[in-house]
């Protein structure tokens, strides 16, 4: 089927007219109904962290799970469809708690948002939903975007409309002296704007307000968001880019940090002392690290094996001249040396920076967040949350528990969705994948889950 419409795509390419119709017939995200179902005999590794169950059987009626047990404590009650797990490793859907979907991983954001914008709300973003939803993933957090597209996709996702994860969004980011014409962001000035902003996103529907460039905002401005935000429930999420934005953001309370950039070698003491002060009072200090994104630790891998980019599942969804464009410009931007656009630094340079920072921020007791920035260059949406995976426990020394921690329990919540979702628990949302081989040795049998199940219905 998907295939099928694949090829279509392909031939009937006369204009992207042609093929933005077609790709705005996708599959349906809602998949015939499930007599309640039975995962009989995968290894069960339940997102907790705890020891992994052989001989698991899931339960799954509606859209919850049932009851968790193994094939000696709980035989399948008659009326059930069972499926068999038998080699596979059963795990909660995989969360990626920062993802783009109005990128399709295009290195340059300028040409991407000038030639597309017009195509995120039918053909882009729905097409980077599909591919994550079937990489296993089947919750994200998308962190800047412009607002009435991604809200009316949270809401087509949410009805069973398209397929696709379930969705947080931020929304266009509150920021100052950005574009005004840029749809990702809005610009605030002065407190009464900021608070004012702040509440008009989330009467839209945001579940998370996004700060960038907070270096640009006064001090009461950022005061102002992060207050309305929390008295709404909201928590904040904000770019730590700069030193003088990450204490900015420490200094108005700011929620979670995105990304670890190398401009300096480390956190200065300064901060250092700001953070420990902060893990000492609290609330919480999250930081979504994105080790792999934008010309970071994925890049270098990228420019020496080139053949990853043609693997035509990278772009599935996506009409095949946007596909090309794509493919086309990630593999310039790898041949011209890979990297970030105006590094000075060699790839190893980089990659020692980004590795030094999150050590030293865990070694202050920062939580840090699973999330990948996917399609951000370099960051292909249909791979990006595996090979995220995979640099946790190859460059970051991880043990591959913590990091399936980290991507179900541990970033279910941080969103504050623990109590429903997260892991593999009796009564939680049925949100199941199942993998072949073990994870635990091999982390990237993450890449290719042979069963997804999202709220009890099975996508795969
Ligand atoms: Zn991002």
């Amino acid at each position: 089927m998907r295939s099928v419409r694949a090829l279509y795509v392909v031939v009937v390419t006369v204009s992207l007219t042609v093929a933005a119709a077609i790709a705005q017939q996708p599959r349906s995200g809602r998949p015939s109904r499930n007599r309640p179902l039975a995962l009989v005999g995968g290894l069960l590794i339940d997102g907790t962290g705890g020891a992994p169950i052989r001989n698991s059987v899931v339960l799954i009626r509606g859209d919850r799970i049932e009851k968790v047990g193994t094939t000696v404590s709980l035989p399948v009650p008659g009326g059930y469809e069972t499926v068999s797990a038998e080699g596979l490793t059963v795990l909660p859907g995989l969360w990626d708690l920062h993802v783009h979907l109005m990128y399709a991983g295009h290195p340059d954001a300028r040409y991407w948002f000038a030639t597309y914008t017009s195509q995120f709300e039918r053909v882009i973003m729905p097409a980077s939903a599909d591919q994550m939803l079937m990489a296993g993933v089947t919750t994200v957090r998308d962190l800047a975007a412009p607002l009435q597209p991604i809200v009316a996709v949270k809401k087509r996702i949410t009805s069973g409309e398209i397929p696709g994860p379930t969705l947080y969004v931020a929304g266009p980011a509150l920021t100052k002296g950005a574009n005004p014409n840029a749809v990702q962001t809005w610009n605030v000035s002065g407190a009464a704007d900021a608070t004012a902003k702040t509440r008009q996103l989330i009467d839209a529907g945001v579940d998370w307000i996004k700060i960038i460039n907070a270096e640009q905002l006064t001090p009461d401005e950022m005061q102002a968001i992060v207050a309305e935000a929390h008295a709404r429930g909201r928590k904040v999420a904000a770019h730590a880019f700069s030193e003088s934005e990450i204490r900015r953001g420490l200094i108005a309370g700011v929620d979670d940090f995105q990304h670890v950039r190398t401009q300096t070698p480390e956190y200065p003491p300064d901060i250092v002392a700001l953070i420990r002060d902060r893990i000492r009072n609290g609330p919480p200090l999250y930081w979504t690290v994105t080790a792999g994104g934008n010309g970071q630790l994925n890049a270098a891998y990228l420019a020496s094996n080139p053949e990853f980019l043609d693997d035509p599942a990278n772009f599935l969804g996506l009409p095949q001249p946007i596909a090309d464009d794509v493919r086309r410009a990630i593999a310039a931007r790898t041949q011209a040396g890979g990297g970030r656009r105006g590094a000075v630094q060699s790839q190893e340079e980089i990659n020692a920076i980004v590795k030094h920072k999150i050590a030293q921020i865990r070694d202050l007791g920062v939580q840090i967040v699973f999330g990948t920035d996917v399609g951000s260059w370099g960051e292909v949406t249909a791979q990006a949350t595996w090979m995220e995976a995979d640099l946790w426990v190859r460059e970051l020394g991880m043990n591959p528990m913590s990091v399936i921690r980290a991507m179900t329990l541990d970033a279910a919540r941080v969103m504050g969705g623990d109590r429903d979702s997260g892991s593999i628990a009796d009564g939680k949302f049925a949100d199941v994948i199942a993998v072949r081989g073990d994870p635990l040795r091999h982390i990237d049998v993450l890449r290719e889950p042979r069963i997804v199940i999202k709220h009890g219905r099975r996508f795969k």
